[in-house]
């Protein structure tokens, strides 16, 4: 079979009934591992700017970031990369900017971080948008948005950054921006939000967690972490169709998407892109290639009638086989 898959890899990610799916790669580091692979997507989904964070000794500088964003955008150009602004709290802390709390996933996290510190996002902001002089694919991603304010003022500081930079000499196009669904409360704020960005991003990990109220870290409630619970699937499914209904393009980026039966069911709900980890890419694109759109329908509008994960699980994995 891995035979198989590897030959499929320069197929189109499509469904036999003629439905593209476009996948796209989340990345972090090693990027050129990843950019030989340039030819079978559409682009990157997600750029995670806090790895390179992590692995360094203190912030980098503009200069630094500067280069790390350009070999991104260049490395995929003339595809999208989608850059997300660091997402550090939570599980992510960065050696030399210690956070320590009760809750870290419930405090100081994403966008609530950078926003209290302006002069960390706007490096950053400035650093992307420098590196994507002449290049026109960079994409800006906002994560753990829990308010609209929030979007406003990490826009305004955008354009502050390409103020600054035009005055410099440095004249580059708005990228287009996107909010991170993934903290429950965005999901009944998709008109105000669609109304401030380009496109919704998905985060099915964040999403799952929250909405379970299960760490999505803990091995003792392991058990309970689950993106294909009927409760986040319901979620989904809704989220799809609003988003379609605002006419916003919403792609999903967390793990679900790289997993061969969340890939069929968030296609069947209508996302447009699903944005993965390299390693999921064969599997995903070997599913997408044997199952119909029809089919994928099918099989979201039976799942939600489910009640238990333990139902969904055994209904894919039954379905699953059949398509082999
Ligand atoms: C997510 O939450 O699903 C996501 C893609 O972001 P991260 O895993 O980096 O939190
Ligand atoms: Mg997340």
């Amino acid at each position: 079979l891995a035979e198989v898959l590897e030959h499929e890899q320069d197929l189109p990610s499509e469904t036999p009934d003629g439905h593209a799916m476009p996948l796209m790669v989340n990345t972090g580091l090693a990027v050129d591992a990843v950019a030989s692979l340039k030819s079978r997507i559409g682009g990157v989904g997600l750029y995670r700017t806090e790895v390179p964070f992590m692995i360094a000794e203190r912030f980098p500088g503009e200069q630094e970031q500067t280069r790390l964003y350009r070999e991104q955008l260049e490395s995929f150009a003339p595809l999208p990369v989608v850059m997300r602004t660091l997402d550090i709290g939570g599980d992510k802390d960065l050696p030399y900017f210690p956070i320590e709390e009760a809750n870290p996933f419930l405090g100081w996290r994403g966008i609530r971080v950078t926003l209290d510190h302006p002069e960390v996002l706007m490096v950053q902001l400035r650093a992307m948008l420098r590196a994507s002089q002449g290049l026109d694919n960079l994409q800006i991603l906002l994560p753990m948005i829990t308010n609209v304010d929030e979007v406003d003022d990490a826009l305004r500081l955008l354009d502050r950054a390409r103020d600054e930079l035009a005055e410099e000499g440095v004249v580059v196009p708005r990228p287009r921006v996107g909010v991170m669904i993934e903290v429950p409360a965005t999901l009944y704020q998709l008109g105000p939000l669609a109304e401030r960005v380009d496109f919704f991003s998905v985060g099915s990990n964040d999403l799952t967690q929250y909405l379970l109220a299960v760490d999505r870290n803990n091995p003792r409630v392991a058990d309970l972490y689950d993106a294909c619970h009927p409760a986040v699937l319901a979620a989904l499914a809704r989220l799809a169709d609003e988003a379609a209904a605002l006419g916003m393009p919403t792609s999903v980026c967390g793990e679900l998407a790289g997993d061969p039966a969340g890939a069929l069911l968030l296609m069947g709900m209508g996302f447009e892109a699903l944005s993965m980890n390299a390693p999921s890419l064969p599997r995903v694109r070997a599913a997408i290639r044997r199952v119909s759109m029809a089919d994928a329908r099918a099989l979201v509008a039976e799942t939600l009638t489910l009640g238990s994960p333990a139902e969904v699980r055994s209904l894919l994995n039954r379905r699953l086989e059949t398509w082999q």
